[in-house]
């Protein structure tokens, strides 16, 4: 008898978006000639920068000649583009990371859910609460937890972001072994100092844990002195692992590239209590179970690094970031406390009392404008909701109107 696995049973099913759907149907239905202003997903709008479409291009051209033309490349990418994310990446900020140290991929969503199959299932997992769901539902598939109860998974240790730690999570008061941490936040906004981040360094080390930092969104980050990347911190290379995407600075949601950094010296530990290199370990689930990015999208990415790429991303995140900041000034003169919008194209709104759909509820019927409800990320959620700089500013400006209107 084929049996399957019980622990996708327990996993919750998620409703967010397709609750957010529903309701935007509904109110489509009842009102025809209202249009509706979406600030609700995190996917971006704008158009791919003109030096990957050229480089992207050129690689298609070299794919139609037999003398240019590329079969299979190395699964962990190409040279070209780890030397380029090696030198742009980190070695410009000071941060000692080398090209074979990048594993390139078409995903941070499959690398954060992917990576957690190198670790024993007994591990102790600690996930932020508001979260991007990937860490805590590829944890419960492969059974590092208990039933759903009560709102969370037994055998979890949820690292509360809220208000009152200006939702960066403490220090877990249990011991635990993989953690979870993404800065700048999804769906917070938040930001990490390097002090707070040399906390958890320094936690990894005494507790003997593993730090997975997902910064999807580090290229939002305008205040120079907070970590880009984890490994800006001392001794962050033997207890940290960095997810990075070109989905949010460059446009690639729909292109699809990313890449991990797993370094030499990254450890873990066997079950007699040796050290383990976990570059290995990674390389070996890698090349077995993925076989490499494209190499036109390779070359799309690696001109994200030329100089008119890096003027153009800039562009492209300075375009976001002044929408958020506008959807910050916005919330703020209606009396709204919120965080993000400043380095992160994530706003974190408190809804001053209100249940977490009854304000996405009043934003849609009254404003026309749809948001991310906090309760779907998480218990720390609800009572908040999440609006995306991910739209154009003609669309923030009309929507933030609506919502003044709406509100007064
Ligand atoms: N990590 C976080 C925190 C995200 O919010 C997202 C996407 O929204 C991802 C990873 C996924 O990135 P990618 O498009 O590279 O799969």
């Amino acid at each position: 008898m084929i049996t399957i696995n019980e622990h996708y049973l327990k996993l919750q099913a998620s409703y967010l978006f397709s609750d957010i759907a529903k309701r935007v149907a509904a109110f489509q239905k009842n009102n025809p000639d209202k249009d509706i202003i979406k600030l609700g997903i995190g996917d971006v709008t704008r158009a791919l920068p003109p030096a990957c479409i050229e480089a992207f291009h050129q690689a298609v051209d070299e794919m139609a000649v037999e003398t240019s033309f590329h079969g299979y490349g190395p699964e962990q990418g190409y040279a070209f583009l780890r030397e380029a994310i090696a030198k742009n990446d980190f070695q410009a900020r000071g941060a000692d990371i080398s090209a074979d140290e990048i594993f390139v991929s078409d995903g941070a969503k499959c690398d954060t859910g992917n990576i957690q199959e190198i670790f024993a299932t007994d591990v102790k997992v600690a996930i932020p609460d508001p979260v991007y769901p990937v860490y805590l539902d590829t944890n419960v598939m492969a059974g590092r937890t208990g039933i759903f109860n009560d709102g969370r998974f037994q055998g979890l240790c949820y690292l509360d972001s809220t208000r009152e730690n200006n939702f960066v999570p403490d220090l877990p008061t249990e011991p635990v072994d993989l953690i979870y941490l993404c800065f700048p936040n999804n769906p917070t906004g938040s930001s990490i100092t390097k002090e707070q981040l040399k906390k958890w360094v320094n936690y990894a080390h005494d507790n003997k844990a593993l730090i997975l930092f997902d910064a999807a969104y580090e290229a939002f980050i305008r205040d120079e002195s907070l970590p880009k990347s984890i490994f800006e911190i001392d001794g962050a290379k033997e207890v940290a692992i960095e997810f990075r995407s070109f989905s949010k600075n460059a446009g690639f949601t729909g292109t699809r590239c990313a890449y991990t950094v797993i370094p030499k010296e990254c450890r873990a530990f066997d079950a007699t209590g040796g050290k383990q290199a976990l570059h290995p370990l990674w390389n070996r689930r890698h090349c077995t179970k993925f076989n490499g990015v494209s190499y036109p999208i390779q070359k799309a990415a690696a001109a994200v690094y030329s100089e008119a790429g890096k003027v153009q991303t800039r562009e492209l995140t300075d375009y976001y970031l002044t929408n958020a900041a506008l959807i910050r000034k916005e919330i703020t003169a209606l009396g709204f406390d919120s965080v993000g919008g400043d380095n992160s194209p994530y706003i974190w709104i408190d809804g001053r009392g209100r249940d977490s759909w009854e304000f996405f509820d009043m934003l849609l019927n009254k404003a026309g404008v749809v948001c991310t409800p906090g309760a779907g990320f998480g218990k720390c959620g609800q009572g908040y909701i999440r609006l995306s700089a991910f739209n154009s500013y003609q669309n923030v400006e009309k929507a933030m109107k609506r919502i003044k209107q709406a509100l007064q």
